[in-house]
């Protein structure tokens, strides 16, 4: 047997015990007459403790005293109390006396230390992520994941759910992120492409009758790469059918509350909900982070029409209300003007008002306005004194929006509004069908086209298309998308026509979506669903900042393992094999 008990799980009640014990050399003290080592596995820490005593003592004191950190050792050995305890430590009242110490396997000294607090910057860590993974704080994520997994499950098994695999090689799908491909040999000149997401499998599982179905699965999106994406992540991914919107929302919130209460023990009251409408005007994002008030005022009422020239050409004039703030000083106002300057979110200036003590407003626009008009802006934001107001104007409202938006999360991360121990939760609901992409010039579909629209707007489709809402909700927690999902068309001719106004011809409907609409011919219940990312939602629980470190092996910002060197080249023999033909770079 290597090992009798692991290095997590002796206590005071086990002294005396004889034990055998198996792991890593966290750390090495060598005190003048004694040598304590911390050996290490997935369970903990424990104190192995060698004194250099009589003639069998002093052999394994210096065998004790060679060992390098990371060395796998097998110790056997009494427990016995400490002198000195650490309460840090679940092991911490006791420590092995030791008989008998194996070395079962060298190692050599690791580029970083394996500690919570490591020396390692990002890249080395990552090329040595096996080792990474031996510290506590990256373990505890992965172990995290395993319950948030395994209790999804065991919500949606005891909901009916069955978990139906799909497969990863399929075809090729517009609308949505680029794909990655798979060149096929059998097929030559043909390409798989791997799932974005299982989206039309699902709804064909519901043609077949399953009613309701779940899959913890990785999807592919070849998308440029931020803090909350990698290539390949893993989502939630759940289907039912004869369901109306309200049934969805209740069965995952359900879920949601499951996740909460049992990991994290918090009792989640009632998801609000709110319009994507009202999500834009208010917070300028259709994720907003309600953890914090400081709602967006139009001002356009308040401010237009006195002669400052920026706002009378305005298209949009909003403002914030930050609580407290008006102690900010001159140089922190200027680096929140030079915030919203940024290329990332391109405001071009920002107005300020301040109120004083007495109730007096001062601001950046002074001379274009009276005191009079000023205390009418107060009011408009509601402001008291020593509130700092902050406005921003453009001639896109959408866009201004959008850079309010950021100089709110910004004032919230400033002001201490953003706890990572807070959660607040919300669906977003009556998103549009359809966004107008500059790009294309022509509509696209907001979620993706399978999206059914409000029934009452389907008339709407042949008239005013972009007015139409779509039955789709996204789950958002602390201003992160957790998950969305959308009622489906069931209707084989309504789908036709949802293709018609992202721009397919019949044949190219037919062509990419044939097997879908003549799928629901055969008879396709009424159905929706939706998606989690779990990546997101175990790193929302961990109170991380990226997705990275809840995955085991996670890709760098250009998509690429460090560790495995993937992407690579490959050989001639298989280029050939796919009939491939690759410029050689030099
Ligand atoms: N497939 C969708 C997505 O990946 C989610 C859904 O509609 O169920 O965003």
């Amino acid at each position: 047997m290597y090992r009798t008990v692991t290095c997590g799980e002796l206590r005071i009640a086990d002294v005396n015990k004889e034990v055998v014990l198996a792991g890593w050399v966290q750390r090495i003290r060598k005190m003048g007459g004694m040598t304590f080592i911390d050996l290490r596995d997935r369970y903990g820490i424990t104190q192995l403790a060698f004194e250099q005593g009589n003639e069998s003592q002093t052999a394994l004191f210096e065998q004790a005293g060679k060992l390098g950190r990371e060395y796998v050792v097998q110790a056997t050995g009494v427990v016995k109390e400490r002198y000195s305890k650490n309460d840090q430590l679940s092991t911490g009242d006791i420590e092995i006396e030791v008989t008998k110490l194996v070395v079962l396997n060298p190692a050599i000294v690791p580029p970083f230390t394996i500690e919570d607090e490591t020396d390692g910057g990002d890249d080395i860590r990552m090329k040595y992520r096996y080792l990474d993974l031996r510290r506590s704080v990256v373990r505890r994520n992965l172990e995290l994941r395993h319950r948030m997994a395994f209790e999804v499950r065991s919500y949606l098994d005891k909901h009916g759910f069955l978990e139906v695999e799909t497969p990863v090689l399929v075809n090729s799908t517009p609308e949505g992120a680029r794909d990655f491909v798979v060149p096929s040999r059998m097929n030559p000149g043909q390409f798989y492409a791997l799932p974005q997401s299982p989206q039309t499998l699902k709804q064909l599982l519901m043609v077949s009758g399953f009613d309701r179905y779940f899959q913890i699965v990785k999807c592919f999106r070849d998308e440029d790469l931020r803090a909350d994406r990698q290539p390949e992540f893993t989502q939630i991914d759940c289907e039912m059918s004869f369901v109306e919107q309200e049934d969805i929302l209740q069965m995952f919130e359900g879920m949601t509350r499951h996740l909460f209460k049992t990991i994290k023990g918090i009792n989640l009251p009632a998801l609000p909900r709110m319009s994507w409408h009202d999500a834009m005007k208010y917070y300028g994002s259709d994720k907003p982070d309600t953890r914090f008030d400081m709602r967006f005022v139009e001002l356009m009422d308040v401010l237009k029409g006195y002669g400052f020239s920026v706002f009378d050409n305005a298209a949009y004039i909003g403002g914030i209300c930050a609580k407290g703030a008006a102690v900010y000083t001159r140089k922190q106002i200027d680096q929140l003007t030079d915030f919203v300057r940024r290329p990332q979110i391109g405001a071009k200036g920002l107005v300020y008002a301040r109120i004083e003590a007495d109730g007096t407003v001062r601001s950046s626009v002074d001379k274009f306005y009276t005191q009079d008009q000023l205390a009418a802006l107060k009011n408009a934001m509601s402001a008291e004194p020593g509130d700092l107001i902050l406005i921003l104007s453009g001639d896109d409202a959408d866009k201004t929006r959008k850079q309010l938006s950021e100089l709110r999360l910004e004032m919230g991360s400033q002001l201490g509004l953003r706890d990572k121990n807070k959660y607040s939760c919300l669906w977003v609901v009556d998103f549009p069908m359809y966004e107008w992409s500059d790009e294309e010039q022509r509509l696209m579909a907001m979620h993706h086209p399978f999206t059914s629209p409000k029934p009452e707007d389907i008339p709407l489709l042949d008239t005013d298309p972009a007015k139409v809402r779509a039955n789709a909700y996204d789950m958002v927690i602390n201003g992160v998308e957790v998950g969305g999902g959308s009622i489906r068309i069931h209707d084989a001719k309504l789908q036709e026509k949802v293709f018609e106004i992202l721009g397919f011809t019949p044949e190219q409907a037919q062509t990419k979506f044939g097997f879908l609409m003549n799928a629901f011919k055969y008879g396709a219940p009424p159905h929706g669903g939706l998606a989690y990312g779990l990546d997101r939602f175990v790193s929302l629980f961990a109170g991380l900042d990226s997705i990275r470190d809840c995955i085991a092996f996670p890709k760098n910002n250009q998509g690429r393992d460090v560790m495995l060197g993937a992407p690579g080249v490959i050989d001639q023999v298989q280029l050939d094999e796919l009939q491939l033909k690759v410029e050689k770079k030099n």
